[in-house]
C-alpha cells in the first residue's frame, strides 16, 4: 500500500513532496520521509507516525529541487524512523522510496549483498543496495536499476535518487501503481493522479516491469530489457477541490453527503438521450454469452458483489457466484463453460484481484473491471470496465464507492436482462433515481443517527448486526464500517444463525442492529431479535414504512426492493461515523489500515 511520489524541477521539491503525501497518507501513515537532493548528497528526513510529525520535524526551509516521498504502511518491520522510507544504500549513493512487497529479499540478500550493512528490517532496503552494487560494478545507474527490477519477485512501486546525478529520477513499476505525472520544466511521479495535481493534469502510465529515467523536461521509458517504450500522456479529469475536505470535519462524512449526486451521475453517466442503458455493445454481448458470473472482490467491495449476484440472478436470471478474490487465488473452484469475470475494486489496484485477473486471461476467459478509477491497473487490463463514477474516495473506509458499485451492478444487471431479450419490469434508472432522493432525506436526518450511536454504541465493547436476504448482505458491511472505523468489535450474521452458536455473547445491554427492510423475512428477522432481546441485548431496528412497527429506531422510505441495501447502507454509515467520533477515534485514517490494498 503505502504512497509514493517524487519531483524534479524548477521548484523547491519539499513543499510538492509534502503535499503529494498529504493527499496519499490515505494509502498509510505510519510513518513518513523525504529525501532532498543536495549539493553534498541526499538530505533525509523521516518520522514515525503521520506526515504532520514530519512537517513538525523538518520544521523551517529545506532546499532541493529533486526528492522523493513516502507514507509507509508497513509489511516488513515495525513502524519505526529505521523502517521508514527513504532508505540508502551502504555508501549513501542512491536513495530510494518503495511501494509494495518483495517476496525473494532474503534471497537476494545472501546471493549478492553478504558483505553490505543493513540500517533497516524492511524488504526495501534491499532494492537500493543490490542498485549501488550493480553500479560499482560498473553499470549506468539506468542499467543498474533496471537491472535490479529484473531480479525482484513481488510487487513494487520504486523512485530512486543518485547522489552523482540530482538532474533524473528513476522509476520503476510491477503490480503497484506509480504513474508520471508531466509539467512545464518539472515532472513528478506518484502512487496516484490526486497527489500530483498541484503540478499537473497530464499524465503517463507506467506498465508493468517498465523504468522511467524522469528529469525536469523528459521522461524516458523503457521495459526492463532497455527497449524504448513510447506512450502517450493523457489528461486527468479530476479535479483539486475534489481531494478537499471543504466545510466539512471528515472526509468520510463528506463523501457520505456526496452519494446522492454520485447516484444521479452514475444515472446520467449510463443513460442515453432516449433513456436507455448506455453500455458497450461487447458487454451486452459478453453478458448475453456467458452462462455464469463470477464476482471476485475483498472488503466492501466484496459486499457490493454479494448484491451484485441478487440483482444479476434476480433481475437477469443469471447465474452468478461471488468470490473472495484472496481465497479463489489459491483454489479455483469448478468453472461453468463460458464464464465471465467481474471484479470489483475501489481503486482498480487490488492485488489479490489483480492476481486472479492475471490468471483467468492466461485461460481465456472474459474479463470486466468495476472501478472508481478508470486507468487503474484492473481497469486496463480487463477486457471491459464499468467506471463508478464516485469522484475520489479519501476516508479510509468505504462509502460512496460502495453504493456506486451496488448503483452499477443494477445497471449491468438490468442490461444483462435485456441483452438476453428479457422483460424485465426493473427500471434501473427509474429506481435510482428514487434511491437519489431518498438518500437526500437520510443525509438530513443526521441527529436520528447520532442518537443511535450514543445510545447503544457510546462505550460498548461489542455489537452485532442482523439481517437475512438482502438485509444480511448489508449488514455484513454495517458491521465491517463499524469496527473498521470506532474499533468495536462488531460481527454481521445471518438473523437466524446468531442462535447456532455466537448468542453464547449475548449480554445485558449487548447492542444488536436488526436491519429489517424485506417484507419476505420481516418477521423472522423481529423473532430472531426477540431472542436475543430476551438475553439481555439492547436491539436498534431499521425498518422501512413497509416493514416498519411501532418503536423502531430508524424508519426508512420504501425503495425498490431489490435496492433497499442503497439506502440501509447509509444510516450504517452514519451509525458507525458517530460512534468513532463519539469514542475519540481518528475517522478517516483508522489504526493499522490503509486504502487500496496493494499488496496480497
Ligand atoms: N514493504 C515495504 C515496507 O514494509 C513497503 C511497504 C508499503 O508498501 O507501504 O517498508
Amino acid at each position: 500500500m503505502c504512497g509514493i511520489v517524487g519531483y524534479i524541477g524548477h521548484k523547491q521539491a519539499k513543499d510538492t513532496l509534502i503535499k503529494g503525501l498529504e493527499v496519499l497518507e490515505y494509502r498509510g501513515y505510519d510513518s513518513a520521509g523525504i529525501a532532498l537532493a543536495t549539493k553534498n548528497g541526499a538530505k533525509l528526513y523521516k518520522e514515525k507516525g503521520r506526515i504532520a510529525s514530519l512537517k513538525e520535524a523538518i520544521n523551517g526551509d529545506v532546499s532541493g529541487m529533486t526528492g522523493i516521498g513516502h507514507t509507509r504502511w508497513a509489511t516488513h518491520g515495525k513502524p519505526s524512523k529505521a523502517n521508514a522510507h527513504p532508505h540508502q544504500s551502504q555508501n549513501k549513493r542512491f536513495t530510494l522510496v518503495h511501494n509494495g512487497v518483495v517476496d525473494n529479499y532474503q534471497q537476494l540478500k545472501r546471493d549478492y549483498l553478504p558483505d553490505k550493512h543493513f540500517a533497516s528490517d524492511t524488504d526495501s532496503e534491499v532494492i537500493v543496495q543490490l542498485v549501488e552494487y550493480f553500479s560499482e560494478k560498473g553499470k549506468s545507474t539506468d542499467e543498474a536499476f533496471r537491472q535490479t527490477l529484473s531480479l525482484l519477485h513481488g510487487s513494487y512501486a520504486i523512485v530512486l535518487m543518485d547522489n552523482e546525478n540530482a538532474d533524473a529520477i528513476y522509476a520503476g513499476k510491477n503490480k503497484s501503481p506509480l504513474l508520471i505525472g508531466t509539467g512545464s520544466g518539472e515532472n513528478v511521479v506518484a502512487s496516484d493522479t490526486m497527489a500530483m495535481l498541484t503540478v499537473t493534469k497530464e499524465f503517463i502510465e507506467i506498465h508493468d516491469e517498465e523504468a522511467a529515467v524522469v528529469t525536469n523536461d523528459d521522461v524516458q521509458l523503457k521495459k526492463l530489457d532497455g527497449t524504448l517504450v513510447h506512450r502517450e500522456s493523457f489528461q486527468a479529469e479530476i479535479d483539486e477541490a475534489d481531494t478537499e475536505k471543504g466545510t466539512y470535519s471528515h472526509f468520510m462524512l463528506k463523501e457520505i453527503d456526496e452519494q446522492p449526486a454520485v447516484i444521479r451521475n452514475i444515472i446520467q453517466e449510463y443513460q442515453n438521450k432516449d433513456g436507455n442503458i448506455k453500455l458497450e455493445k461487447d458487454i451486452r454481448t459478453a453478458l448475453e454469452e456467458t452462462d455464469r458470473i463470477y464476482i471476485m472482490a475483498a472488503g466492501t467491495s466484496y459486499h457490493a458483489g454479494l448484491i451484485g449476484k441478487e440483482l444479476l440472478e434476480k433481475v437477469a436470471k443469471k447465474p452468478t457466484e461471488v468470490h473472495i478474490a484472496s481465497e479463489f487465488l489459491y483454489d479455483e473452484p469448478m468453472l461453468s463453460e463460458n464464464p465471465l469475470f467481474v471484479f470489483i475494486s475501489q481503486s482498480g489496484e487490488t492485488a489479490d484481484c489483480r492476481g486472479v485477473l492475471v490468471r483467468v486471461k492466461k485461460q481465456g476467459y472474459r474479463t470486466l473491471t468495476v472501478t472508481n478509477v478508470p486507468g487503474s491497473t484492473l481497469s486496463r487490463e480487463a477486457d471491459f470496465t464499468l467506471h463508478t463514477h464516485a469522484g475520489p474516495e479519501i476516508a479510509v473506509a468505504s462509502t460512496k464507492a460502495y453504493t456506486a458499485q451496488m448503483s452499477v451492478l443494477a445497471i449491468l444487471a438490468m442490461d444483462c436482462a435485456h441483452a438476453q431479450g428479457m422483460n424485465s419490469d426493473f427500471d434501473a434508472m427509474k429506481e435510482l433515481g428514487l434511491v437519489a432522493s431518498v438518500m437526500d432525506t437520510i443525509c438530513d436526518q443526521k441527529d436520528i443517527m447520532e442518537q443511535v450511536a450514543r445510545d447503544y454504541m457510546a462505550d460498548t465493547r461489542n455489537c452485532f448486526f442482523i439481517g437475512r436476504s438482502l438485509d444480511y448482505h448489508v449488514v455484513l458491511e454495517g458491521a465491517l464500517k463499524l469496527k473498521e472505523i470506532s474499533y468495536v468489535q462488531a460481527e454481521g450474521f445471518a438473523g437466524g444463525e446468531l442462535k447456532h452458536g455466537t448468542i453464547a455473547l449475548i449480554e445485558e445491554g449487548t447492542p444488536v442492529v436488526a436491519v429489517t427492510t424485506q417484507p419476505h423475512v420481516n418477521r423472522n428477522t423481529r423473532s430472531n431479535a426477540q431472542e436475543v432481546m430476551a438475553r439481555g441485548a439492547n436491539a436498534c431496528f431499521i425498518s422501512t414504512e413497509e416493514t416498519r412497527e411501532e418503536g423502531d429506531q430508524i424508519v426508512l422510505p420504501t425503495v425498490h426492493r431489490l435496492l433497499t441495501p442503497l439506502i440501509t447502507a447509509l444510516p450504517l454509515q452514519l451509525i458507525a461515523y458517530y460512534a468513532a467520533m463519539h469514542r475519540g477515534c481518528d475517522v478517516d485514517k483508522p489504526r493499522n489500515l490503509a486504502k487500496s490494498v496493494t499488496v496480497e
